[in-house]
């Protein structure tokens, strides 16, 4: 049997293991700590309709509203339809919020445009100078939740799932990568899939090839309160300080974005949770002064663009290191929470193409397997879930 393996147990590692079981691959997924312990656990959750990008980004806005409806239909109880507003505050630039909706009318993504009146029906915490707002079908995804149902999934497909298992070297036979190190000892395969994200460009190098990685940290602040029901973004064009995510009668706070070297770097500083909530009060006014759960950061997994990273593609790239002199192993990067499928459809794909392997994909039709209370307070135990965005998703 063809074995794969897949370095990186985040949402997209996870994705990959179940789409290449799926299609009858022996699979080996290695993460080095716990399932989404890397950027995945550090996430906003927003599953995005793709409006935020829609006038800047089509293509991507049009993978995230298709992975959109289908995690809609297949993931359950790891996505809560919460509805997502733009809203247009007096700072916020007149044509924005036209050319937003042109451009995702123009994609198919359904937008509702609000008067200040209905805006603040639908969510009474917005300022009472909101010139009007832009409904569109975002929603939130658990992270944790999402990583520990796809990975049971591809589990009950025959994958194993080794968490704890950081990959210490690529095995290289000639043109060929052959398999990987850990401290258990050599591991073979038919083919290796770096799926490692922000860390992408570390395993690359152990293959003794280069893959240089644009990765930028994002902060976030968790507050318990207000409640509100919507993703709520500003009608700006992505900037910091522009977005609240509900969860559990609170709002996540995001985010900023700071060009780091080292994808470990999570730490920030009072000077960054102070301008988040500034940026905060002007949409949701006395969020400023609500008590705080919790701040943390996550790391991009960006891959091209300049260093300041808001103008990085936020799609996908898929990289065959053939050419490099390394057959047998690819690099996913850079993508969204959202797409995750997607873009292990495109590896899942690739793979079974340079391996001979004539199945389609079927992971946009089988539904995840359910993960409620004590399932998955055991499936978090198994696959040592736990990031820090997954204490702020408990869902009502
Ligand atoms: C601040 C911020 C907010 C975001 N908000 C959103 C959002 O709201 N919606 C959205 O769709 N996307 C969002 N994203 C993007 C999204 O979170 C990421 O694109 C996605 O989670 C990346 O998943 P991944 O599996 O590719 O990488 P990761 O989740 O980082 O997975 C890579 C894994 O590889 C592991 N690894 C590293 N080295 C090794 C090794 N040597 N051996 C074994 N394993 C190793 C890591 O531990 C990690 O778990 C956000 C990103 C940031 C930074």
């Amino acid at each position: 049997m063809t074995h794969a393996i897949v370095i990186g147990g985040g949402a997209t590692g996870v994705g990959v293991a179940r789409d290449l079981s799926l299609r009858g691959v022996d699979v080996t997924l290695l993460e080095r700590g716990g399932l989404g312990a890397g950027t995945t656990g550090r996430s906003h959750g927003v599953l995005h309709s793709g409006a935020r990008y829609a006038a800047v980004d089509p293509e991507g806005a049009a993978d995230c509203i298709r992975e959109n409806r289908i995690l809609r239909e297949i993931a359950g109880t790891a996505v809560s339809e919460t509805g997502g507003l733009f809203v247009q505050l007096p700072d916020d630039p007149n044509d924005a919020f036209e050319r937003r909706a042109a451009a995702c009318e123009e994609l198919g993504i359904s937008v509702e445009r609000l008067d200040p009146k209905t805006a603040r029906e639908r969510e009474p915490e917005l300022p009472s100078d909101v010139e009007r707002a832009l409904a569109v079908p975002d929603g939130v995804v658990s992270p944790g939740r999402l990583v520990a149902v796809t990975a049971d999934a591809a589990r009950r497909n025959g994958a194993r799932i080794r968490t704890d298992t950081p990959v210490t070297d690529v095995l290289v036979d000639g043109d060929r990568v052959v398999g990987v190190e850990t401290a258990d000892g050599r591991l073979r395969a038919d083919y290796v899939v770096n799926a490692t994200g922000a860390w992408a460009g570390e395993i690359v190098s152990l293959a003794g090839i280069e893959l240089r990685m644009a990765p930028t940290k994002g902060a976030m602040v968790a507050v318990s309160e207000p409640d509100v029901g919507s993703v709520l973004n500003r009608s700006r064009r992505p900037s910091d300080g522009d977005i609240a995510v509900p969860y559990r009668g609170g709002v996540v706070l995001g985010t900023t974005s700071t060009p780091v070297e080292d994808p470990d770097d999570v730490a920030t500083d009072g000077a960054t949770v102070e301008r988040l909530l500034g940026e905060g009060e002007a949409l949701l006014p006395g969020v400023a002064e609500a008590p705080i759960d919790r701040v943390y950061c996550g790391v991009r997994p960006l891959y091209g663009g300049d260093r300041d990273g808001r103008s990085a593609p936020r799609g996908f790239r898929l990289l065959d290191h053939t050419e490099e002199g390394r057959s047998g192993f690819l690099s996913i990067v850079g993508g969204k929470l959202t797409t995750h499928r997607l873009m292990a459809e495109a590896v899942s794909d690739h793979v079974c193409g340079v391996l001979g392997i004539d199945e389609p994909c079927r992971t946009h039709e089988i539904p995840l397997p359910a993960a409620e209370g004590t399932r998955f307070d055991e499936l978090c135990e198994q696959f040592d879930v736990g990031g820090p965005a997954d204490e702020t998703f408990t869902f009502r």
